[in-house]
């Protein structure tokens, strides 16, 4: 509901700069520490935006740092090999971010001399650099007066211009003006970090702490907008597996890399599913849930001696022996890398010659990580 007397989505002169002065004071006073916010290395922050769309800010600040020491410059990246880029990205998701990410620093070395553009347009030209992260990286690494909206700056706007809700549709339309109009011109990259603090911080999807809101006193709605609808969450049980064999001195697990033609996560290593109906044959190790998008993945992880093989399904990629001390260097699908990590088979863990399978179509589980 729109508080009476307020004509939505106009700001006068001074309401804008009321706006903008309030917003920086908070953002000020109340900006989280993260690790992508102590640096002005355009690449670094490229890294982070990148890593951020779609990715929890928790997730991110644990990889970031990681990713950043692995690959330290934009020439160190653009060398890489893709696979090493992807195992680094293993268990962030979404790995046609990463794919995208490489491919673009490549481009820039090839294209733009290993200057990172400072312009959104420019940026936006680049291979899957898409409209937020131009606007964000040109922003906040250059300064450009360019707004960034994503889907928590969408929701604080929404909300305190008093527009209906009308989610994706309305980034590119009358709310991406309203936001470019909004952008601070002289700090515009504090600016939108600003918007995208108080949404991820203040103005919440649900129950927003409008009490606390820096910006209270001209929104619109202060916490009487619709609320938005529950996502109704579908559930499905699975299936995959993995045999560990002990070869002194080292130990190895039975992974099935997918094709390279796949349409989802190409070339990345996954658990081999196990047939159907056999699963009385094995021992029960591990049930995982799995949350993806609007779908909740039930995971069993059974163990599987090396004689019993023939339990797991046909391959449908190539299958390797990998040395488990190398398995943080290979790219693993997010599934895989938290089943490995929840039995303590990730480098440290002392057991020996267990076997894990994992229900149904992994190969499914995680076809929104593409
Ligand atoms: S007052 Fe409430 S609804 Fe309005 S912007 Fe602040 S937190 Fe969001």
């Amino acid at each position: 509901m729109i508080r009476s007397g307020y004509n939505p989505g106009v700001m006068s002169k001074q309401g804008m700069e009321k706006f903008r002065r309030r917003l920086l004071a908070w953002f000020d006073e109340h900006a989280r520490d993260l690790p992508w916010r102590q640096t002005s290395d355009p690449y670094a922050i490229w890294v982070s935006e990148t890593m951020l769309q779609q990715t929890r800010t928790n997730v991110v600040a644990e990889y970031y740092p990681r990713f950043l020491q692995r690959f330290p410059t934009l020439e160190a990246l653009a060398r890489a090999s893709q696979a090493d880029v992807l195992a680094s990205w293993s268990g962030l998701g979404y790995y046609r971010r990463a794919r995208a990410l490489h491919e673009s620093a490549r481009a820039v070395i090839a294209e733009h001399g290993g200057v990172i553009p400072r312009t959104a347009a420019v940026l936006h030209r680049l291979p899957g650099v898409g409209v937020y992260t131009a606007a964000a990286v040109a922003s906040i690494a250059f300064g450009e007066r360019v707004a960034a909206v994503d889907g928590n700056v969408e929701r604080v706007l929404t909300r305190y211009l008093g527009h209906e809700p009308v989610p994706g549709a309305a980034r590119s339309g009358q709310l991406r003006q309203a936001a470019l109009q909004m952008v601070d011109a002289k700090r515009p990259g504090d600016f939108n970090q600003a918007m995208m603090e108080l949404g991820a911080t203040i103005c919440l999807p649900r129950g927003p702490l409008c009490l606390t809101c820096p910006v209270r006193e001209g929104c619109a709605t202060q916490g009487e907008h619709p609320a938005p609808r529950k996502r109704k969450m579908l559930s499905r049980k699975q299936a995959l597996g993995l045999v560990q064999r002990r070869q002194w001195p080292k130990s190895e697990v039975l992974l099935e890399q997918r094709p390279a033609d796949a349409a989802q996560m190409p070339n990345m290593w996954e658990l081999p599913a196990v047939k159907a109906g056999k699963e009385g044959e094995m021992s029960l190790l591990l049930t995982v849930r799995h949350a993806i998008t609007n779908t909740n993945y039930y995971v069993t992880v059974y163990g599987l001696a090396n004689d019993e093989q023939k339990l797991l399904a046909k391959a449908t990629g190539e299958r390797a022996w990998i040395p488990v001390r190398d398995l943080h260097d290979k790219p693993l699908t997010g599934l895989t890398l938290k089943i490995l990590k929840r039995l303590k088979v990730m480098p440290g863990y002392s057991g020996g010659g267990l076997a894990v399978v994992v229900g149904e179509l992994a190969r499914d589980a995680e076809k929104e990580f593409a």
